[in-house]
């Protein structure tokens, strides 16, 4: 499985540029979509969940055309979006069964096995009979993931499905999307790096509409070995070393500050040199983008 995007652009009608001639190659498996806010990830997500157009460029994936052949690729599309709403009174159960309804499972008794083996496999089933409204943002989201699967999808899109869940919310919905498969495209937009470095066999950084780096997250940290320094400094030294490093990311650590500095060799005895994370990566790429922005 495949899906081939290429020279994506999109511009609102207030001139807002979302997304720049994006191109992306996804094969099947857990493909991450990491940016800030504003990035263009919704607008991408939405736009392949053919609710929306965009201005230019295709999408295709093994044959089908996601930007015309819309009702096709709604009956193997799984989305969670970014927000979703759910009737507040109505229990778990009964709202996938609505769903599986809409979903177009016609046949009582497999929408009645499918909606069970849904609620179990996300964890919900013990919950099934309480009202939607009133889940945690964790079950919610789990909740979303099971209307999402609903009628075997080959392509599953979730939209920022982590921001806003506590630690082990977020841990659970992690194992949750770890199994659920690996022989369909699901793709994660997100603006946490944690959530790519723990799931994704890909991955690509969008920032400001436009797709600045992808490849397969360790590959990306090999890339950069060699070129990440820390430095233990005192708080008031953290301004220059800013204007005289290429300070990528900074911590405050037992009174002082940790930072981390990208460059090509040790910068001065005072350094030490750390393995790269994917979090250094994707500061470094964003930083480098901006400073071409800074530049104009
Ligand atoms: P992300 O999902 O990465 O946060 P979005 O796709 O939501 O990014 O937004 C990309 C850019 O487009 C932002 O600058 C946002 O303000 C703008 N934008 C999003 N939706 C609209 C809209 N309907 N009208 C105008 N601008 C929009």
């Amino acid at each position: 499985m495949q899906l081939t995007i290429r020279g994506l652009s999109k511009t609102y009608p207030n001139g807002t540029q979302a997304l720049k001639n994006v191109d992306l190659d996804i094969t099947q498996g857990m493909f991450g979509l990491l940016g800030p806010n504003g990035a263009g990830k919704s607008t991408l997500m939405r736009t392949l969940a053919t609710l929306q157009d965009a201005d230019e460029g295709s999408a295709e994936m093994d044959g089908l055309d996601l930007l015309n052949q819309k009702d096709e690729l709604r009956k193997i599309l799984g989305y969670l979006p970014q927000s979703f709403g759910v009737y507040p009174d109505v229990n778990a159960q009964n709202m996938l069964d609505h769903f599986a309804r809409l979903k177009g499972i016609h046949n009582r008794a497999e929408r009645e096995e499918t909606v069970k083996a849904l609620l179990h496999q996300t964890n919900l089933y013990d919950v099934r009979f309480r009202k939607v409204g009133g889940f945690s943002g964790g079950m919610r989201q789990r909740f979303g993931i099971a209307q999402a699967l609903l009628g075997n999808p080959k392509l599953v899109i979730v939209d920022e499905p982590t921001a806003g869940l506590d630690p082990a919310e977020r841990h659970r919905f992690h194992n949750l999307l770890a199994e659920i498969g690996e022989n369909i495209i699901i793709i994660l937009s997100t603006h946490i790096v944690e959530d790519v470095s723990d799931l994704c066999q890909n991955m690509a950084i969008l920032y400001r509409g436009e797709v600045i780096e992808a490849g397969v997250p360790l590959d990306l940290m090999m890339k950069e070995e060699g070129k990440i320094w820390t430095s233990v400094i005192a708080k008031s030294d953290l301004k220059k070393y800013q204007a005289d490093w290429n300070v990528i990311s900074f911590r405050h650590f037992a009174g002082k500050i940790v930072i981390r500095v990208y460059h090509p060799h040790k910068p001065s005895p005072a350094f030490e040199a750390s393995p790269a994370s994917l979090e250094d990566v994707y500061f470094a790429r964003t930083l480098e983008k901006e400073a071409t922005y800074a530049k104009v």
